[in-house]
């Protein structure tokens, strides 16, 4: 089977959140038949502090699915993601997690609380990072740069 990575819609979903006003940030999630869901921020727009591009994702991907684990199933997601969202991506058993940008501020996977690495958390994924990184990097700087 040949890898195809899903990085260029969750990077067209983080452009679209841009233009909402949301904080540029979009997930997909895939499996063996192509994409189930993808999503950015909604936040402002639903406010809804937990509206985080991954756990729309995994609620649409969820719900489209009609079961509560996605076991076997891949996430992308433009920006590392938080200690709330990766929590949530243990619970969802998502097999591969594909991240782009690196997050000081608030990531919750390399840095930070380093959600996969505790003892509580049941389920961790294979992880990719740095996957169209740049890209999505931009995206945050000339977003907030444009907020200033
Ligand atoms: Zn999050």
């Amino acid at each position: 089977m040949v890898f195809r990575s899903h990085m260029d819609a969750a990077l067209a979903q983080a452009k679209a959140a841009a233009a909402r006003g949301e904080v540029p940030v979009g997930a997909v999630i895939a499996g063996p038949d192509g994409v189930v869901a993808q999503a950015g921020n909604r936040t402002r727009e639903l406010n809804d502090p937990t509206a985080h591009a991954e756990i729309l994702a995994i609620r649409a991907a969820s719900a489209a699915l009609g079961q509560e684990r996605l076991t076997g199933y891949d996430l992308y997601v433009t920006l590392e993601p938080c200690p709330m969202c990766a929590t949530a991506i243990s619970h969802a058993r998502i097999a591969r997690l594909y991240y782009g940008a690196a997050d000081p501020k608030s990531g919750g996977v390399a840095q930070g609380p380093r959600i996969f690495s505790h003892d509580q958390c049941h389920h961790v994924p294979e992880i990719y990072d740095g996957i169209g990184g740049s890209a999505a990097a931009d995206l945050l700087r000339d977003f907030f740069a444009a907020r200033r």
